[in-house]
């Protein structure tokens, strides 16, 4: 882990937060397409459920609606393993790639979760949305942030983190990530628990 900050990068959707497999929920209710969590295996859902430009425009209008969003369920063991980093003094930073426009929906659902963090970043991780005027960051600004340690889903942010970043990145093992990383830097989980058996090694270590 990096010794400069105590902070911990904190991805929201599918490392939070089920976003994908409500996606495919989404997609079966609109679109009668019933697709598998496993056959996800590109990032793009819409284009990994085979709809046409038209339809995965209307996929992200509904599944950015508050009430889609409100209604993910958390990921297993997140809530438990963010409380115990910050019993044990590390800050929680959520860093999410979602759009401005679900800023009040997020915090909205991480209040009725019961999720405690310190701070709420919007980052335009992946070039969708203009950033100017808005309370969402860059990808340059985020790079001036000191992170001990990433949880991420997405393999190019866990590139971004580690190589131009040097964050040290916990990969949450997902259908769309399977490509080997290119950097040393991130390690992949297959979940929260394994994530913080590895994190009390790390920790134990810096202290002895
Ligand atoms: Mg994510």
């Amino acid at each position: 882990m990096g010794l400069n900050s105590n902070t911990i990068y904190v991805d929201m959707d599918d490392v939070l937060c089920q976003a994908a497999r409500h996606f495919l929920v989404v997609v079966e209710r609109e679109f009668g397409k019933k697709i598998n969590y496993e056959e996800l295996t590109n990032f793009d859902v819409g284009h990994a459920c085979g709809l046409s430009s038209a339809e995965r425009d209307e996929l992200y209008r509904i599944v950015h609606q508050p009430y889609e969003l409100l209604k993910m369920a958390p990921i297993d063991g997140a809530l438990a393993v963010l409380g115990r980093w910050q019993d044990e003094g590390f800050e929680i930073a959520i860093v999410t790639g979602r759009p401005p426009e679900s800023y009040e929906p997020s915090l909205e659902w991480l209040a009725k979760h019961e999720i405690s963090y310190g701070s709420f970043t919007m980052v335009d991780k992946y070039s969708r949305f203009a950033t100017e005027k808005t309370i969402a960051i860059n990808l340059r600004e985020l790079a001036m942030r000191r992170f001990c340690l990433a949880v991420e889903d997405s393999l190019p942010m866990a590139e971004y983190l580690a190589g131009q970043m040097k964050v040290p990145v916990a990969l949450i093992d997902c259908p769309w990530n399977q490509a080997d990383a290119a950097h040393a830097e991130v390690s992949r989980y297959p979940d929260w628990s394994a994530i913080a058996d590895a994190v009390s090694t790390l920790t134990a270590a810096a202290w002895r």
